[in-house]
């Protein structure tokens, strides 16, 4: 009864535009490690050099500052903060490894991010607003990138049980940040709240029998940057934001953007729980991990370094949380994929209307231009949804009808 997903024009496009993925799946890890040891081999000692000299070039440069009176609160805070001097340097240290991350990958990023988008005519990015949009996005990495790298070694400098304490304190600022979702959007892509009408008044009806609160149903215009359809959900409870993008709206009719709604609303009835207490296990193990590391790199003198948590020693903290990401990404992926199709069940029971649900996902797979059958090894490796294939089929057999959710 269904029509093929593709014609067989449409499915070669598609392999088309997902090879050089598949080839990134599985060079990228290896690549990545050779940075990392290029780095580790030959970065550290020239990278601490510049440091320390343009540290006390840039101290030589303003020496008032030590006197005046704001400036000179904040340095003797991060003086206290850092147990001594040195903390310039490290901060200047930290910020060489990241800019060298992000030289190092530029090519790979304008090609995923604008030439192979392009090339299948996804995206509307011009080279001057993907610049922008590139700069704004390694703008917004840098800060907390400083900010933990700072935290963490002025905290292992100073505490015995610093792994617990930082342990502790970043699970507390996950919570926290997950406050700012609504936000995000907005940093970059204009949004405007949904127009009045049959549309709002039927996804405000959907997301009351859902449960769910939310302070507005917002369009996000990412049409400017790219034709993908997306829709997704930003923050938590009162101010949860509903956001769907301009280039869905233009594509789904209204009853298909209802069964796109009712699979995000599935999510927020998900406990949050058994993922935020594995995240903080797993980023203990992992600090306590580093704690080891820095008593042993002191030991041994590696990097140069005789003291324990030499900022030097910060991209072997980069490489081991690489590692380890490695190995916990998979199994958060699975997990997620198990998550995507219970949000799909219990979007066809809320809705109950297969054929609207089966029309959506056919969509977004034409327009995005998904692979309904990617090789199992890319799905196994970090794929969060299920391929559109298995969704489909799912639907078709009527599982959902069974299972009573939760
Ligand atoms: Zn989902």
């Amino acid at each position: 009864m269904n029509e093929p997903l593709f014609t067989p024009e449409q499915l070669a496009e598609i392999e088309a535009y997902h090879f050089p993925h598949y080839v990134w799946a599985a060079v990228g890890d290896g690549v990545n490690l050779v940075v990392c040891l290029l780095v580790l081999w030959r970065g550290v000692a020239p990278m601490f050099r510049f440091s320390e000299w343009a540290a006390a070039a840039l101290a030589a440069r303003w020496p008032g500052l030590r006197k005046a009176r704001v400036p000179r609160v904040v340095l003797a805070a991060l003086d206290r903060l850092w147990g001594g001097p040195g903390w310039g340097a490290a901060l200047l240290f930290a910020g060489c490894d990241f800019a060298v991350g992000v030289l190092a990958f530029l090519p790979v990023d304008v090609y995923f991010g604008y030439v192979l988008e392009h090339r299948f005519g996804l995206s509307r990015y011009t080279p001057f607003t993907f610049a922008v949009d590139e700069l704004k996005e390694t703008a917004a990495a840098l800060a907390p990138t400083l900010a933990v790298a700072f935290g963490l070694f002025a905290l292992a400098r100073r505490l015995d049980r610093w792994w617990l304490v930082l342990g502790l304190v970043a699970a507390m600022a996950l919570l926290g940040s997950a406050a700012l979702d609504p936000y995000r959007g907005r940093y970059y892509f204009d949004q405007r709240p949904l127009e009045e009408g049959p549309l709002r008044v039927r996804l405000t009806g959907l997301l009351r029998r859902a449960g769910v609160e939310f302070s507005d149903i917002v369009v996000e215009k990412t049409s400017r940057a790219t034709v993908k359809v997306q829709a997704y959900f930003a923050g938590q409870g009162r101010t949860r934001a509903i956001v769907l993008n301009d280039s869905l709206l233009a594509q789904l009719e209204d009853d298909e953007v209802l069964a796109a709604v009712a699979h995000e609303a599935a999510h927020t009835r998900e406990s949050r729980w058994p993922n935020r207490v594995a995240a903080a296990l797993a980023l203990l193990a992992f600090l306590f991990g580093i704690d080891r590391l820095f008593r042993r790199a002191a030991r041994s003198g590696w990097l140069g370094t005789h003291r324990f948590a030499d900022i030097r020693t910060l991209p072997l903290v980069a490489l081991v949380f690489y590692l380890a990401a490695g190995v916990t990404g998979p199994v958060a992926a699975a997990f997620s994929r198990g998550r995507e199709l219970e949000a799909d069940a219990f979007a066809l029971r809320l809705t109950g209307d297969p054929g609207a649900f089966r029309r959506m996902l056919v969509k977004a797979a034409r327009v995005n231009k998904m692979d309904p059958n990617p090789p199992r090894w890319v799905v196994l490796k970090g794929w969060s949804h299920p391929p559109i294939g298995e969704r489909l089929a799912a639907v078709d057999r009527g599982d959902w009808k069974n299972t009573d959710g939760r």
